[in-house]
């Protein structure tokens, strides 16, 4: 494993590593190196590029900066505020958006910005329910019971695993929302904003689009276009589909000047204080590589992810929706209930080195206890793998499934990883993904 220091380097700097030290540092590289060997495929994951990376241990992440760049309230930051002015024109260009805000520290945080602006305790905001995909911030006990709105689910059809438009229709007119949220953490589908506009428009709701998980699709234009849709907001994570920083961002079109400050006033001083310079940075950095990769790199996931569903299901797993060719993005959704279910199936992945989740299905109604296992392939995609490795990884889960020795189909794991290490899709393609790398200073 390549890193940062070896044991002789911190002697040479007079220091002898402490017990509690080492045995953290041990614990970060045994991880480094399980997912070196593993096949993960949690659909909320991705890996930064090194050049992404090697902002992360600049000296942007040891200071603060509060505000907007040339309107802070610390000094030293003339650095900062050209990288945080170029990453928010280099997000509106990608995006094709007229308001960019970089700050929000998490997808979580972007939506908490969002409820701030625009939603006071008591107003109504329409959106989707957890068993059918959505994530948990849009929940009772998440950031939008937290903030008081009264949140109200739309009619879903499992079916095609979205909203039943009709249903939407006349569950818009009925409630008229202050807020209409769209987007889902099991997120198979782009739902039929265009079919709502004329709702969106009769009832005047700001149209609010969570892209956490398709933010990278959308880059590569491989999925709907929400703000070419009706949607005035979108927030999102920078790390899922989109392979950057644990970070969030926040987009917009059609908001008046008013709303864009009350936007920028809800992230600072609303949700944020300093905002993680070196991951905005590293967000920079990685929307410079996106201009360039996001489209193939988008196209490939999609592929990827539309050929896994067909090796499983040709396999006789039950992946779902089968005629719609399984997914638009880069996930799918896999009823293992005849396995055993979602928590053992996926305990045993992991046995084998197969990193996934359990995950509700519309049908559940626990989530401890679900029939579900959610599967993304984008960073599989980050590394190399294409359709052929995707009918490899499908029959690697499917001796999961039917109780080979986990530890047996490791060792497959393990042999197929050793040929997908390098980072691609990036200025610096073919450097290693895991861990630490030579372009660290
Ligand atoms: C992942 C996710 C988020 C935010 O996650 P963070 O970990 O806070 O970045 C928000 N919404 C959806 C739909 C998500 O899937």
């Amino acid at each position: 494993m390549n890193s940062f220091f070896n044991d002789t380097d911190l002697q040479c700097h007079g220091a002898v590593m402490k017990e509690e030290a080492r045995w953290i540092r041990e614990k970060v590289m045994a991880h480094n190196k399980w997912f070196e060997e593993s096949i993960p495929m949690i659909a909320s994951e991705n890996l930064m590029s090194p050049l992404a990376k090697e902002m992360l241990i600049s000296d942007f992440a040891d200071r603060y900066a509060e505000g907007l760049p040339g309107k802070r309230y610390y000094q030293g930051n003339v650095y900062v505020d050209e990288v945080e002015s170029k990453a928010v024109d280099m997000a509106k260009e990608l995006f094709d958006s007229s308001f960019a805000d970089v700050r929000p520290i998490s997808g979580t945080v972007a939506n908490m910005a969002v409820l701030f602006a625009f939603a006071k305790p008591g107003d109504t905001i329409t959106t989707c329910a957890l068993a059918q995909g959505a994530h948990i911030s849009t929940a009772e006990f998440g950031a939008f019971g937290q903030r008081g709105v009264n949140s109200v689910n739309y009619p879903f059809n499992t079916d095609n695993m979205n909203l039943d438009v009709d249903g939407t229709i006349k569950l818009l007119k009925e409630v008229r929302p202050k807020v209409a949220q769209f987007g889902l953490s099991v997120f198979l589908f782009p739902p039929p904003l265009k079919e709502l506009n004329d709702t969106f428009n009769e009832i005047g709701c700001v149209v609010w689009y969570d892209a956490a998980h398709v933010l990278g699709l959308i880059a590569g234009k491989q999925f709907q276009d929400p703000l070419r849709e009706g949607v005035n907001i979108l927030s999102s994570s920078t790390h899922k589909t989109f392979p950057g920083p644990n970070h969030g961002l926040l987009l917009g079109s059609n908001l008046t000047e008013e709303q864009e400050k009350a936007l920028q006033r809800a992230v600072f001083p609303g949700v944020t204080s300093s905002h993680h310079l070196h991951a905005m940075a590293a967000l920079a950095v990685t929307l410079a590589e996106m201009k360039v990769f996001a489209k193939d790199y988008a196209s490939q996931t999609c592929k990827n992810a539309r050929a896994l569903g067909q090796a499983l299901y040709e396999l006789g797993v039950d992946v779902l929706c089968p005629d719609l060719g399984f997914t638009r993005s880069h996930a799918i959704a896999v009823d293992v209930s005849k396995f055993g279910g979602g928590k053992d199936v996926s305990k045993d992945l992991e046995d084998a080195n197969i990193i996934c989740n359990k995950n509700m299905l519309p049908k559940d109604t626990s989530a401890v206890r679900p029939s579900g296992i959610r599967l993304g392939v984008q960073e599989l995609t980050r590394v190399g793998m294409k359709e052929s490795e995707m009918k490899e990884v499908a029959s690697l889960i499917y001796r999961v499934a039917k109780k080979e020795s986990p530890a047996k189909v490791k060792e497959d794991v393990k042999e197929l990883k050793k040929g997908f290490t390098k980072i691609q899709w990036c200025f610096s393609a073919g450097e290693p993904a895991y861990g630490y790398h030579k372009l660290v200073p």
